[in-house]
């Protein structure tokens, strides 16, 4: 048995970032290499949640990353608890965060472990972004979190797809766990207790299935929309609610629509889920959204410039997961390119057209082009002065400047020595109109307007 090495752990770090960057998370640092023995890499981490989440979701690029660096055939285990080995806490059976690493047979339910939900670090409370459109729900959540079975009960969280309904399931759960790591819990997902449901009445292990569901301190089902069939597992779910709720037993639940509006929902049921609290989530706002984008980036240990984060936020107003999805592609297209993350990356992972560099018609190119046409000086266009010598060519700015660039009329207004925008609008009439009627004035302005077009 020998403690790893040091260097090897740094180059296993990097070789993560490189070839599977999208896993790596700014609290991969908190990791510590602490045994290998007999080609096996013991990394302990700091939570038992952490400990289960790599431990499914990430091992691979782990045992990978151990043979690249060490060139030998190692295996990675992850572990919550320093390596002298204690004896196993006998409660935290249930707990989706630490599953025991032997079977203990016999124990009800064991085979159904697999269908637990694992919860990722990543949906914490810190790392939720709260605003007007999700604030009752976190507070509500939080509250629960604080005081299962007593603040609100069930709590019930709607609202459409990637609006952070899962996250906040796992917030709660995730902080019962760091303050009653033997806090009983499960968490599914609606189909996997249906499934479940259906398996143990075909096998015959009804009591097992009811032992599972009923001897918890807290049951979060996830997407509670999915039961839609009036069939025995609503009454089955029922029943489950009653027992729980009788005996204090927190229970929450997530689905995409509020608990009456949810198709062939016993009435029953309609009426339970809606004891508690029922909370709305709701797309975010332009604030929200960018924060969103900032706490993801920076998860990830990505550094995204604010234009950047304002350019997307302002373009991806439907919900969170979309956001995620940008910054997953900005940290892929970063990486492949070998390029730093700024506008022309944003836009391409928008699917947008990179910024025309050469063709872009500003204002000073209008200007020029007119100032030079009637021989006058862009203090005069900008000036009082109503003379036709001035406003001729100043009208004509206007037009030009609403043709070919993106500026408001107050703001083509307020260039041109701050007037309003119905002088604006004002000025582009007459020279439209003049156009039509003055042959001579209207293939001069259609000779500027081609000379700005060329640019
Ligand atoms: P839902 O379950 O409502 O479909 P999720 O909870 O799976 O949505 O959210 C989708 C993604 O968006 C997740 O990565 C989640 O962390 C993120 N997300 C959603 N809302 C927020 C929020 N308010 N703050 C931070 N991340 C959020
Ligand atoms: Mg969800």
């Amino acid at each position: 048995m020998s403690r790893p090495d040091t260097t090897q752990w740094r180059d296993m770090m990097s070789y993560l970032k490189d070839h599977h960057g999208t896993i790596c998370r700014q609290w991969f640092e908190e990791l510590e290499p602490v045994r290998m023995d007999a080609g096996l890499l013991e990394i302990q981490t700091s939570t038992g949640v952490q400990q289960n989440y790599l431990q499914k979701r990430c091992l691979d690029p782990f045992i990978e990353a151990a043979q690249a660096v060490t060139g030998n055939l190692v295996g990675v285990r992850f572990v919550s608890e320093p390596t002298t080995p204690k004896p196993p806490a006998a409660s935290n059976g249930h707990a989706p965060t630490m599953p025991p690493p032997t079977p203990r047979p016999g124990h009800p339910g064991r085979e159904f472990d697999d269908d637990q939900m694992v919860l990722s670090p990543d949906y914490s409370f810190d790392n939720f972004i709260s605003g007007p459109n999700n604030r009752l729900a976190a507070a509500a959540a939080a509250a629960v979190a604080e005081q299962p079975g007593t603040a609100y009960n069930p709590l019930f969280i709607h609202g459409g797809v990637g609006l952070g309904k899962t996250h906040l399931l796992q917030a709660i759960c995730q902080k019962i766990l760091e303050v009653h790591p033997d806090h009983k819990i499960l968490y599914v997902s609606c189909d996997a207790f249906m499934n479940q449901f259906i398996e143990c009445v075909r096998s015959g292990k009804m009591s097992e299935f009811r032992h599972r569901y009923r001897h918890v301190d807290m049951l979060v089902i996830d997407d509670i929309h999915c039961l839609t069939q009036k069939d025995r597992s609503q009454e089955e779910l029922f029943h489950t609610f009653n027992e729980l709720y009788q005996n204090n037993r927190q229970i929450v639940l997530s689905s995409d629509a509020a608990p009456a509006e949810i198709p062939q929902l016993e009435e029953r049921l309609v009426s339970r889920f809606s004891w508690g609290l029922v909370a709305h989530v709701g797309p975010p706002c332009f604030e929200t959204r960018a924060a969103i984008l900032k706490a993801k980036a920076q998860m990830r240990g990505m550094v995204v410039p604010d234009e950047v984060i304002d350019h997307i936020a302002q373009r991806i107003d439907t919900n969170a997961r979309e956001l995620e999805g940008a910054v997953l592609k900005l940290q892929g297209l970063s990486t492949l390119n070998k390029q730093p993350i700024d506008m022309d990356l944003a836009r391409e992972v928008l699917g947008e057209q990179a910024a025309p560099r050469t063709n872009q018609v500003t204002l000073q190119h209008i200007i020029d082009a007119v100032t030079v046409f009637y021989n006058v000086k862009l203090s005069d266009l900008q000036s009082r002065r109503r003379h036709k010598s001035v406003t001729e060519p100043r009208q004509v700015c206007m037009f030009l400047a609403r043709e070919h660039t993106r500026f408001s009329l107050e703001e083509i207004g307020g260039y041109f020595g701050g007037r309003d925008h119905t002088t604006v609008m004002h000025s582009i009439k007459t020279v439209k109109q003049r156009c039509e009627d003055d042959a001579q004035y209207g293939s001069q302005v259609r000779q500027l307007n081609d000379q700005i077009a060329r640019q």
